[in-house]
């Protein structure tokens, strides 16, 4: 035989370590089977915090191999027991996780069949199904059949690919940028000044709307802004409403914006990434309308759909702004060149090759049917009604009724010392770590935020997190 293929063949008794064959396939899927539900059999009673963040160093990739035993045990010591619990049903804090099982299901043939999502040359089927997702979601947020949209990694590069189509809708370019204004909430999420910088508008005059005493934004107050702005000869082209804040969960006037936004010729954006899919409960649905009126929307399925980590969406109603700064044709792709295919993901993003996301989301769909996501969405509305009522009864002083399910509280000590006290409060509910609690500043006042969005979080839950908070609270009140 010669040299070259005796190289080859031995190589290949090496390489083949990396096709398991249907035994050593059982093996680790019967391993990872018992440690998902191991895991998801304790969540209920598992922590949602755990604050201590020291790794050992044990994740050292040095080629030294690990049984998949091995590794699923420091997978549950190092991952799994560190930090929040994102699966948990007691994590409130923040915009809360989902994760719910049968995507992961997805994933994993999503995985093993390697789908390539980026082209609908590679895999019809991958992105008609993406596509039909994303039809879907116009049909539900009232876009035009014609509007475009993506599948992304989350809001972040959501938000990012619209704010590109709104830069390139209006040219604002190197010459326009310093007489270019922006019109935003200082609640709007900082992932949008990530995406402002990202995209070369750093220099841009980024105006903040004065809000009401909900943080939503003052309509009249942005009209005065963008007139005023003309007024000056600069040059207004972009305004960003938010359908949940992450502070307070407000839902900016929606329509008002729009009709400001139509008037004065500047593009919408809407954030929906907390608060979009409440548009499916009864409650929220009038509230919500006005995402109807956006250029451009923003929603995270894996927020409002509970999906695990890893999806976004973002719909645009002008194909050619996209367009713009993610549709390029490259020599090497000339056979994928086809005028009348259908939209191809690589064409709305700047993914090329990319995850096959999509059927995370459709599975679920397919099995569950929309109901019990519905059922899910109102139930939490309902969770931080009940969680306020009973903060309430604790002495408690709350934030205004909320427009969703995020919402905040603070104890009144009549002092100067409140913050302070506030402040020893979150600390004690951190280290007792049963249920999970962030906190924020609102006009500078310490308060501690409530956000019910895990499909897990139960009624049971909230009445943990009482009795948590009724005993931090007590402990505090002996040391002040
Ligand atoms: C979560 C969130 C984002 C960021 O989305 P990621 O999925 O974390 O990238 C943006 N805007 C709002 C309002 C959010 O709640």
């Amino acid at each position: 035989m010669s040299e070259l293929k005796e190289t080859i063949i031995a190589l290949q008794a090496q390489s083949k370590a990396l096709e398991p064959d249907e035994s050593v396939r059982n093996n680790y899927v019967s391993k990872v089977h018992d440690y998902a539900n191991q895991f998801l059999n304790s969540l209920s009673h598992a922590p949602a915090y755990n604050s201590s963040n020291e790794t050992q160093g044990i994740f050292q990739v040095n080629g030294n191999k690990k049984s998949i035993t091995e590794i699923l045990d420091i997978y549950t010591a190092e991952v799994a027991q560190k930090g929040i619990n994102a699966a948990s049903g007691s994590h409130l804090g923040y915009i809360p996780g989902g994760g719910i099982y049968t995507s992961a299901l997805a994933d994993y043939i999503a995985d093993v069949t390697n789908e390539y999502a980026g082209m609908y040359y590679a895999s019809p089927g991958a992105v008609a199904m993406e596509n039909e997702l994303l039809n879907w979601l116009k049909s539900i947020f009232g876009f035009p059949e014609s509007a475009i949209g993506n599948l992304t990694s989350g809001g972040s590069i959501a938000n990012l690919i619209a704010l590109a189509a709104a830069r390139d809708k209006y040219s604002v370019t190197a010459q326009r940028i310093p007489k270019s204004v922006i019109y935003v909430s200082n609640q709007v999420h900082h992932c949008i000044n990530k995406a402002l910088r990202i995209i070369g508008l750093v220099e841009v005059i980024v105006r903040h709307v004065d809000l009401d005493e909900a943080s939503r934004i003052n309509p009249d107050d942005l009209e005065q802004k963008v007139k005023s702005d003309l007024a000056n000869g600069l040059f207004p082209f972009l305004v960003i409403a938010s359908a949940g804040t992450t502070d307070t969960g407000a839902i900016d006037p929606l329509e008002p914006i729009a009709k400001i936004a139509k008037a004065y010729n500047l593009w919408y954006h809407i954030d929906a990434a907390y608060g979009g899919f409440f548009v499916l409960t009864e409650e929220k649905r009038t509230l919500l309308k006005g995402m109807a009126l956006a250029d451009s929307l923003v929603v995270d399925p894996h927020k409002g759909l509970f999906l695990p980590y890893g999806i976004g969406a973002v719909l645009v109603k002008d194909k050619e702004a996209v367009y713009h700064s993610n549709h390029y044709r490259a020599n090497y792709m000339q056979d994928t060149l086809n005028d009348d295919s259908p939209i191809n993901p690589a064409d709305v993003s700047p993914e090329l090759t990319k995850h096959f996301r999509g059927f995370r989301m459709w599975l679920p769909l397919q099995l569950h049917g929309i109901e019990p996501f519905v059922a899910c969405l109102r139930e939490k509305l309902l969770l931080a009604a009940y969680f306020r009522a009973e903060l309430l009864k604790l002495g408690f002083m709350l934030g205004p009724e909320p427009d969703l399910t995020v919402s905040y509280f603070w104890y009144s000590t009549g002092n100067d010392q409140e913050n302070e006290f506030n402040e020893h409060l979150m600390k004690e509910i951190h280290n007792d770590g049963e249920v999970f609690l962030s906190s924020t500043k609102i006009s500078g006042k310490f308060v501690i935020r409530i956000a019910v969005l895990s499909f897990r979080t139960k009624l049971e839950t909230i009445d943990r997190a009482i009795k948590m908070i009724d005993k931090a609270l007590t402990k505090v009140k002996a040391v002040f």
